[in-house]
């Protein structure tokens, strides 16, 4: 949004960002995500309150604080979804969000090393790559699912988007491409540009229902900063739900508990929260080959010496999209991503030995969550109910797709690698005990879209042209604008919404 707005001069633009610069050497190397993932001083670090699906267990939320954002820290896996989620967004009740009028907003985005086709662009400031290293277990893995009868797919945001293969990123000459370093670098030194860092946004100011500026703490100090034009709310779906409540903006009800003054009545502020719950399957490795083997340090320097090596994978290299035999449209409804490494806790807990680990995830999950404040301090942080699996539905799909798991892994061609399986373990068979371990072991793939959603329905907070409704001069430009979870990974779509509804205020 700040490139885009800040071109041609004719907009004066400021950004404010709660975190740093993202100067951390391990941003920009790619495997380095492996431990931004719980690295504190980048990341929010949210969890959720407990689960009573899952056990009552509060599951961690990494965010990005840092320019760019959670495309700072994600793993880079660019995937936008299938068309038809986008048709749907449409048919909510959203003119121009169909995916006939969201293409050619990815298009434009996007620089693609590869892919020259109508489906792609090759001259946006986006660089969408091919990975230039990958490690062996990850053909492996593709075979494994040839041989289990799935298709093979070299573009995943092709015609079509069913089918097992390696992940294009978002890296630029094997460093990660964050939306920092694709849209903000190249805008830094324009005269109508100025970033602020380490200064956070606490609430909007409204007069007359007219937004008016922004009140953020900077330095120590609170301050205002008045608007001529609006306000753009790109907090993410954790954070812009936040700050319109802090702002008065919100359900009635739910303020005053909290001693905020409602200033503009708004129900579905931080309501429709949607995420990808995902679990993964752990198998030990007979032979010393995936990534728990390696030396940090060699791999360290072989990338910054070298610009080669491990260091440029983004770990979860390959993937697919496929359909469970519970699926009800032709979409696949269940996303795979492979790791050559063993994974626990988000990578937070390394385990001994070798082994590789694949993630299943329900794409379109039925199940509902919310954010609400925990207090009016704007340091605090909200309180996340994800409520995963309160749809029955998600749970079935669930089991469905962890028996796709075992199946992939127990294919032959994995016979020479495959060792003890650590998660959920051989003693875990019925489906009472797969469900149990789902309860136990399942997580957020951190994908958490729809708490300021686009609509013109009740619990809309959005229009079209993601303006609050009822409120001049603000928008929200972010995930949470996301009627519903795209089939896929988030961070393409999010890139998309910025370069559409920018396109359209700078025509305006
Ligand atoms: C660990 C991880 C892995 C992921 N992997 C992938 C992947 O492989 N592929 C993919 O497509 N997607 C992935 N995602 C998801 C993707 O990165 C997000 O969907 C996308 O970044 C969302 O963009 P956003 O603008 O909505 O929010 P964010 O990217 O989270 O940006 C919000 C920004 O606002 C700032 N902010 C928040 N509150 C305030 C405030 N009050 N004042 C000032 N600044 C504030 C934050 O610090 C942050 O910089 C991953 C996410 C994570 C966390």
């Amino acid at each position: 949004m700040a490139n885009r707005l800040s071109s041609g001069g004719r907009y004066s633009v400021l950004l404010v960002e709660a975190g740093g610069r993202d100067w951390h050497p391990l941003i920009h190397m790619p495997a380095g995500l492996a431990k931004l993932v719980g690295l504190k001083s980048i990341n929010w670090s949210y969890e959720t309150a407990p689960e009573t699906e899952l056990n009552n267990r509060r599951l961690y939320w990494p965010r990005g604080k840092v320019l760019g954002g959670s495309s700072s820290i994600n793993a880079m896996c660019y995937c936008r979804g299938h068309r038809k989620d986008y048709d749907h967004w449409r048919d909510l009740g959203n003119p121009g969000w169909g995916f006939d009028d969201v293409l050619p907003y990815f298009i434009k985005s996007e620089n693609n090393q590869r892919l020259h086709n109508c489906l792609h662009g090759n001259e946006g400031p986006l660089c969408v790559s091919d990975l230039s290293y990958t490690n062996p277990l990850s053909q492996v893995f593709l075979d494994a699912a040839k041989e289990c009868g799935f298709l093979l797919t070299d573009d995943f945001n092709g015609d079509h988007q069913r089918g097992f293969g390696f992940y294009q990123v978002t890296q630029k000459n094997n460093r990660r491409h964050s939306t920092a370093q694709a849209y903000l670098k190249p805008a830094r030194n324009r005269d109508n540009l100025t970033v602020w860092t380490k200064t956070s946004c606490q609430k909007v100011l409204l007069k007359d229902g007219r937004v008016t500026g922004v009140c953020l703490s900077r330095k120590g100090q609170s301050l205002e900063v008045k608007v001529n034009k609006e306000v753009i709310l790109s907090g993410g779906a954790i954070n812009s739900p936040q700050i319109l409540l802090l702002s008065g903006i919100g359900s009635k009800d739910e303020l005053t508990e909290y001693g905020i003054d409602c200033q503009h009545e708004l129900p579905g502020v931080g309501k429709n929260l949607q995420d990808h719950l995902d679990v993964c399957l752990v198998q030990r490795c007979q032979k010393k080959i995936t990534y728990d083997t390696l030396s940090d340090l060699v791999v360290a320097l072989n990338y910054y010496l070298f610009n080669k090596g491990p260091g440029t994978s983004n770990i979860a290299e390959a993937g697919g999209f496929w359909q469970s035999p519970l699926a009800n449209d032709d979409r696949p409804d269940l996303q795979f991503h492979f790791v050559p490494a063993m994974l626990d806790d988000h990578g937070r807990n390394r385990l001994k030995g070798s082994g590789y680990t694949m993630h299943m995830c329900v794409l379109r999950p039925e199940s509902r969550g919310q954010i609400t404040l925990r207090s009016k301090n704007p340091h605090e942080h909200p309180k996340i109910e994800a409520n995963y699996l309160s749809a029955p539905d998600d749970l079935g799909l669930m089991l469905a797709g962890f028996k796709l798991q075992r199946q992939i892994f127990g294919a032959k061609v994995f016979d020479h690698y495959r060792a003890s399986e650590v998660f959920p373990g051989e003693d875990v068979n019925t489906d009472q005990e797969i469900i149990e371990f789902i309860r136990n072991k399942a997580e957020s793939i951190y994908h958490p879209i729809g708490t300021c959603k686009m609509g013109n329905d009740s619990m809309a907070v959005v229009n079209n042209h993601l303006q609050v409704h009822g409120l001049q001069g603000l928008r929200v430009v972010d995930a949470s604008v996301m009627p519903t979870l795209v089939s896929g990974n988030t961070n393409a779509p999010t890139v998309m919404i910025a370069e559409k509804i920018s396109d359209h205020m700078m025509r305006q």
